[in-house]
């Protein structure tokens, strides 16, 4: 098994990711300087992400939030989010306020505050 230098713990070399998790210069990356364990951690982070801002990865704007995410948490470039229940639901969702009672795909997208904003 191939072994990377991983951006987290440079000093310590450990397994590397098998394959790239994206189709993008962002996911050779991530098999070039973040280990498999490191990836692992992100991506239990991601499914936290995800139930916190109530993201639906099939949009666009919820994936570009995860990979600058990924970028804040795996390289330490931008802002990570804060899992702060004063933002529940700020990013792409609609307006719930109890993030224990939805499941994930049950929601149809009626209303997408933030959109509108973008352009102007
Ligand atoms: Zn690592």
């Amino acid at each position: 098994m191939n072994t990377v230098a991983c951006r987290r713990h440079p000093d310590t070399p450990g397994p590397a990711v098998a394959t790239p998790p994206f189709r993008s210069d962002l996911g050779e990356r991530i098999c070039r300087e973040i280990c498999a364990r490191c990836w692992q951690d992100w991506l239990q982070h991601q499914t936290l992400l995800i139930n916190h801002f109530g993201l639906d990865p099939r949009k666009r704007e919820a994936r570009e939030f995860l990979y600058a995410q990924v970028k804040a948490v795996l390289f330490g470039e931008g802002e990570p989010a804060a899992i702060d229940t004063s933002l529940q639901g700020t990013i792409g969702a609609g307006g719930t306020t109890d993030g224990q009672n939805r499941t994930a795909g049950g929601r149809g997208g009626t209303t997408e505050p933030g959109t509108d904003s973008a352009a102007s």
